[in-house]
């Protein structure tokens, strides 16, 4: 199949979260499986082009959106290997530090800026000759990209044999924007059914994009089930329910090339389940880089995240500042977001200097370093869609908390001590009670040597590769393409 894979961020080009990972490791998954498979993403200032190889493939390149030229440029490169990624260069919308926001908020123009997105990625596809089976659509910055398909662009014989996937990778970001979008000449509602966008006193990218695709995923089956209910769709829950069979759940996987403690060039130490010597060599370098006591044996617990109340890190903190009274223990965090949250971090720095550390920011290299150099992983979410750090966790054989919602729960199953069965640890309610219960237990268990081992073999055993879902993923397409 031709496959256009479309996302607002791509792994190594430009990442905030899963998103990218997933932008990366499917499309490569898809190509391995003999698809002919082209990606699309905004160029951002962000973006290195000399360090990935870009270069300009049509220039100039004129859009027509909201009743104006766009003057652009489309680069491309060959980085992902069997793919060609394409950027869409429009130094107005995307010339910027941010992707979607700058340090104190989103930009004003993100629901224009990702319109143009929608409506270039359609052009250019024209443009290079790339006629898809599949445009597959990803979160609610590619949803008017069904939308104008499917009346903009419905008389278009290039487009006759194509279909649409969406697949929401959380439905907490829904794109709701003012009224005055609709304003937009592009969504005439002479050609575009209104209802199916509007939402509350405006309009959602993300209905937008569920309701004229014709099938829609989501990235754990657990998921798929939760945003049917306003706790996890909030008011998008109706639609959701409205998709019947075309709505599914394909769990994420990792990318094991990028992940794997046997071959990762960022770490000091490399290791197996055989062998897990390296990880030692990890934790040490881990512990020196936040300016830790040097200790093989105390336990490391540590967060990689964006620092949101959806991660559940408010209440983590407060927990901790207890815990951290009572346990002896190591704990890191890696993240930015949300500035109150990240006082309360810094607040426990300052309590507890010998045994905490915090970095501030987005760094690639450390995050695979603590990955593998923490003994303990904790994801104490409010919800989840997926979730990809228990995945790279159980396969550095560091050990996830999690607390059982979505993929977390897909994902984690319990250890027993009597079986010696399970991956990892999993909790109910987010309270500062449980997180307390739950982490005493962890490290509890973590200075039974004997045991630990093999629940970190559990972990690294675990498998869950693309080709899996690249499997159902097939299969979602070709009944796309029947309706
Ligand atoms: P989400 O997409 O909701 O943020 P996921 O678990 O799906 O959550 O993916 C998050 C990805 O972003 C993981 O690869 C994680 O390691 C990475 N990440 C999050 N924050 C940082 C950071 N500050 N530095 C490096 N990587 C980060």
């Amino acid at each position: 199949m031709k496959i256009a894979f479309i996302s607002s961020e791509v792994y190594p080009f430009a990442k905030t979260g899963g998103l990218a990972d997933v932008s990366y490791a499917l499309p490569k998954a898809l190509a391995k499986a003999g698809h002919d498979v082209c990606v699309f993403m905004p160029l951002y200032r962000a973006v290195d082009k000399v360090k990935y190889g870009l270069h300009l493939y049509i220039d100039p390149l004129n859009i027509e959106f909201a009743s104006a030229d766009h003057w652009s440029a489309l680069f491309e490169s060959s980085f992902i290997p069997c793919i060609g990624t394409f950027f869409i260069d429009n130094s107005e919308y995307f010339g910027r530090d941010g992707l979607y926001n700058d340090d104190y908020r989103s930009y004003k123009d993100n629901a224009e800026r990702f319109a143009f997105f929608s409506k270039a990625v359609i052009e250019c596809l024209k443009k290079i000759s790339f006629r898809p089976d599949i445009i597959h659509c990803n979160d609610w910055h590619t949803g008017l990209i069904p939308v104008f398909l499917k009346t903009l662009y419905s008389n278009d014989s290039f487009y006759k044999r194509t279909a649409l996937v969406m697949t929401v990778h959380n439905a907490g970001y829904q794109g709701n924007f003012s009224k005055e979008f609709l304003k937009l000449p592009e969504l005439n509602s002479k050609i575009v059914n209104i209802k199916k966008l509007a939402h509350s006193d405006g309009i959602s990218f993300l209905k937008a994009g569920i309701l004229f695709s014709d099938k829609v995923t989501t990235v754990s089956r657990k998921y798929s089930e939760e945003i049917k209910t306003e706790e996890f769709g909030y008011d998008l829950a109706g639609e959701f329910r409205s998709l019947d069979d075309r709505l599914s759940g394909i769990p994420n996987a990792i990318d094991h090339e990028t992940w794997d403690p046997e071959t990762d060039t960022n770490l000091p130490g490399n290791y197996s389940a055989k062998d897990l010597s390296g990880k030692t060599v990890c934790k040490l370098e881990l512990q020196k880089r936040f300016g830790l006591p040097a200790d093989a044996e105390i336990p490391m617990l540590g967060v990689i995240s964006r620092l949101t109340f959806q991660k559940g890190m408010d209440i983590l903190a407060d927990s901790l500042e207890i815990i951290l009274q009572d346990e002896k223990f190591q704990f890191i965090i890696i993240g930015s977001g949300d500035v109150g949250i990240i006082k309360k971090y810094e607040h426990i720095k300052k309590m507890f200097p010998e045994n905490t550390g915090l970095y501030q920011g987005y760094n690639e290299e450390l995050e695979h370093l603590a990955e593998a150099g923490l003994d303990i992983f904790i994801m104490p979410s409010r919800y989840e869609p997926c979730g990809l750090n228990q995945m790279y966790s159980l396969k550095y054989g560091t050990i996830p908390v999690v607390r059982a919602t979505g993929g977390l729960d897909d994902a984690i199953t319990e250890w027993d001590r009597e079986t010696k069965t399970g991956n990892g640890f999993k909790f109910n309610e987010l309270s500062q009670e449980e997180l307390y219960g739950i982490l005493r237990k962890v490290i509890r268990e973590y200075r039974d040597k004997g045991n630990w081992v093999l629940i970190q073999r559990n972990a690294m055993n675990y498998k869950y590769t693309w080709d899996k879902a690249v499997k159902e993923y097939e299969k979602v397409y070709r009944s796309a393409l029947k309706s």
